[in-house]
């Protein structure tokens, strides 16, 4: 992997060792030079996450490309980037990321670039004054409502509450068709209202049913069959898949930086793609989150990895500790707090109908602009997970390798479950 950082800026300091630079005089300039060099580019990537690294490295492996990938981040690996802290404990500079897939094509795939360490995770609620598991199980009803159910009388408790909704079109339609309204106000309308910023009566199905509902002990959050974590970290990942002799790395490059400078002959865009086309027809919605990160001084602080926060008084809407997702042993505990904003780094595409038609306009023009490929959760709007990010680059790898004609964007996926399958 050859490692560049354009703009003359230095990696962050917090790169832990390997994340770093390879020392090169790194720039737009140096692309240029390897181009004089008669290494001129078969494709530009634009963004290092999961899907401009997945495309990167089938192009450069698979068909021998010679690719040039840029991030206007100062690293690799997009919002699943992790890094040592300055105590030496890994977290997740963007919030937690827990690897999860029904796909064995993705899970396969991934498995080339990384060992994996078996982690199923765990996440609880803090509501009533007390902490209980989330999805919502027979221990949540059980505790809450101090009853002794078992799962069938957990049903029927449930089924007795729930109130029925004709045509289940929003995220609170869904939750109290399932659980009723109690519970609903308990655990969902606080934290989605917190998290998107608009009442879940406005957001579509799709974002609360993301979350099961479970009659039985089970207190994963997760129920696809393969739960893993990376075992040395996203990001050692993502410098596996990248080691490839045809793929050129330039950190801290915006898109515009290097548009004329290089050339190529064909472009993957894996950024918002309404700034891609310079907002044409109006901004599309984002939500972005602001992330407290915290060290303290003792081995751990909380039960499972993730405690949610239902309650709008409080500003945050979930604690993560970092050291339940990695398994690392450290005398001290790093956790990060999320605060949601409108502002900022576009993190969430916002699933509401009136954004999807927007986003079909943005897609029309994509599909009439020759030579560009949109992929991605921004670059195709969709609240995906990164199983489905990466089962999205491989689709377009095989288009891409077989057939000539092909839309802008592919909405299709690897094999994944109804689950985890994004909204549309
Ligand atoms: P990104 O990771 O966003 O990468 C896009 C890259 O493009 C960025 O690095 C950006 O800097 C760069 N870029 C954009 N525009 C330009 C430009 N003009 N020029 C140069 N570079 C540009 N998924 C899971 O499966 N499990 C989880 O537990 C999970 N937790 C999450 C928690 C949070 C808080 C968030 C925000 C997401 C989570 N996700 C999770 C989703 C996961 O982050 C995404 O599915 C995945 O990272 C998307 O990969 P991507 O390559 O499409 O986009
Ligand atoms: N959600 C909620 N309460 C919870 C957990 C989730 O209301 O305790 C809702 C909320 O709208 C959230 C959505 O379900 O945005 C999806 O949750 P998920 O954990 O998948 O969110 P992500 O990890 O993608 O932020």
């Amino acid at each position: 992997m050859r490692r560049e950082h354009g703009n003359g800026k230095e990696p962050s300091e917090e790169m832990p060792p390997g994340h770093g630079s390879n020392g090169r005089d790194g720039s737009v300039r140096s692309a240029l030079q390897w181009r004089s060099n008669g290494r001129n580019f078969d494709y530009l990537v634009v963004g290092a996450g999961f899907a401009g690294s997945v495309i990167s490295e089938r192009l450069a492996a698979g068909l021998g490309k010679r690719v040039l990938l840029i991030d206007r981040r100062p690293h690799i690996g997009g919002n699943a980037y992790d890094h040592y802290n300055d105590n030496g404990i890994l977290i997740h500079r963007y919030g937690p990321h827990i690897f999860h897939t029904n796909s064995r094509e993705v899970a396969d795939y991934l498995s080339r670039f990384t060992r994996w360490r078996p982690y199923e995770h765990k996440v609880q609620a803090h509501v009533d004054g007390m902490l209980l598991p989330i999805p919502i199980n027979l221990t949540t009803i059980n505790r809450l409502y101090g009853l002794t159910l078992n799962s069938e009388q957990a049903e029927a408790f449930l089924a007795a509450r729930a109130e029925p909704v004709d045509d289940v079109r929003s995220s609170e339609d869904v939750v109290i068709s399932r659980v009723g309204r109690e519970l609903y106000e308990k655990f969902f309308r606080g934290y989605t209202r917190k998290q998107w910023g608009i009442d879940p009566r406005e957001l579509d199905k799709t974002v609360t049913a993301r979350v099961p509902t479970r009659t039985t002990e089970d207190d994963r959050y997760f129920s696809d069959s393969f739960q893993n974590m990376p075992l040395h970290g996203f990001t050692r990942l993502f410098e596996n898949m990248l080691d490839h002799p045809n793929i050129r790395i330039m950190l801290n490059t915006d898109y515009r930086d290097v548009g004329r400078a290089v050339t190529y002959e064909a472009a993957i865009f894996t950024g918002p793609i309404d700034e891609f086309f310079d907002y044409r027809f109006g901004r599309l919605p984002y939500r972005s989150l602001r992330f407290q990160h915290e060290t303290l001084d003792q081995k751990m602080v909380q039960p499972v990895a993730v405690v949610n926060y239902p309650s709008e008084q409080v500003p945050y809407t979930r604690i993560t500790e970092y050291k339940h997702l990695t398994g690392q042993a450290h005398r001290k505990t790093s956790i990060s707090y999320e605060f949601p904003t409108d502002g900022g780094d576009p993190y969430y595409p916002v699933p509401k109908s009136e954004n999807l038609q927007l986003f079909k306009k943005y897609e029309a023009l994509a599909d009439r602009t020759p030579n560009v490929q949109f992929v991605g959760r921004l670059g195709s709007y969709r609240y995906y997970n990164m199983d489905q990010v990466v089962g999205q680059a491989l689709a377009l790898y095989r288009r891409m390798s077989g057939s000539r004609t092909r839309p802008a964007i592919l909405h299709e996926t690897a094999n994944l479950s109804p689950m985890t399958a994004a909204s549309s």
